[in-house]
């Protein structure tokens, strides 16, 4: 299993699960199938809404001897209404009473914007808190703490560009170890997975499959399906294994982490077994 290391000499799994549209009810057996077919890291986040289940999900694990706790990587994310000092703590101690854990592995700034208590979808300007009300360096300060006090083993951040990184670092003085980013052959981001590299911060790549399943509002008009990508499906073909399997296997080869999302246990185990198709250095260059 490829890992990314920290600093601190902490290893990360570097594939893991996605839980993002895994709805309760199913997200609760993919965790644990996830976990039974070798999976150790598994990425989760309040805002979507199953928290408790995945939680549930580790618990048993556990329980059962499946895995122990240090064995197991698990991220989450401070939501957007959550950015003021006084807020981090306990938005983070919520993540931990639902996942049924005393420490997260990582723990992330979901977005690098602030919205006000209660605010769903954000309407209009209205629902933001402007960046002097809630400047990301006060929130970054809480997430430091969430460090000191062992509440977190490892902070970082996710949706920053390079210019929010650069601001981020100039206050930090635990720097972000973590970028958490869209990124897969149609939005590569090389410029900034250089910068990261330069400045010791992981990079763990979303939506790695292109995200097929998100709501219709987030998709463009006719945009093209990484999974049917002629080259992406013609190295498939040469390596007889999956699109999906090409597109993991080429973020790992970045040396980025990477967190497919499935909640089908056949797309589970194909997705674990990703980490063993091996691409060459042409292979590499047809998908750049
Ligand atoms: P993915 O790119 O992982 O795609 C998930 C979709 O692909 C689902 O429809 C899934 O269906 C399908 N799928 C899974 N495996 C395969 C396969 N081998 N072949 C074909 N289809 C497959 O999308 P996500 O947007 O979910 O990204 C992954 C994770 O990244 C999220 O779940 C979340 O944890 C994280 N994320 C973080 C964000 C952030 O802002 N930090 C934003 C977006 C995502 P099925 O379940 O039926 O298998």
């Amino acid at each position: 299993m490829r890992t990314l290391e920290f600093k601190n000499k902490d290893k990360m799994p570097a594939f893991g699960l996605g839980t993002w549209k895994s709805a309760p009810g199913e997200v609760y057996s993919a965790v644990k199938t996830a976990i039974k077919s070798g999976y150790r890291h598994i990425d989760c986040a309040p805002i979507y809404g199953n928290e408790k289940e995945v939680g549930q999900a580790l618990a048993e694990c556990i329980d059962e001897g499946l895995v122990k706790r240090e064995e197991l990587w698990v991220t989450s994310k401070l939501w957007n209404t959550e950015h003021l000092e006084h807020d981090v703590i306990p938005a983070l101690k919520k993540t931990l009473s639902d996942l049924q854990l005393e420490y997260l592995d990582l723990y992330l700034i979901h977005w690098p914007v602030s919205l006000k208590q209660g605010v769903g979808f954000p309407q209009s300007a209205e629902d933001f808190l402007s960046p002097e009300e809630a400047p990301i360096s006060a929130t970054w300060k809480a997430m430091e703490v969430a460090v000191e006090n062992g509440l977190a083993r490892h902070i970082g951040v996710s949706n920053f560009g390079v210019k929010r990184l650069e601001a981020l670092l100039e206050t930090a003085v635990h720097p972000p170890e973590m970028n958490q980013v869209e990124s897969h052959p149609y939005l590569q981001q090389q410029g900034l997975l250089d910068y990261c590299h330069a400045h010791d911060i992981h990079l763990t790549a979303y939506s790695p499959l292109g995200s097929p399943d998100r709501p219709e509002g987030l998709k463009g008009a006719n945009e093209p399906s990484l999974l049917d990508n002629p080259v992406i499906k013609e190295i498939a073909a040469e390596k007889e294994c999956s699109a999906g399997q090409i597109l993991i296997s080429w973020a790992l080869h970045r040396g980025v982490s990477v967190i497919p999302k499935s909640v089908n246990p056949k797309r589970i185990l194909e997705n674990f077994e990703a980490q063993s198709v091996e691409l060459n250095s042409e292979d590499i260059e047809r998908i750049d």
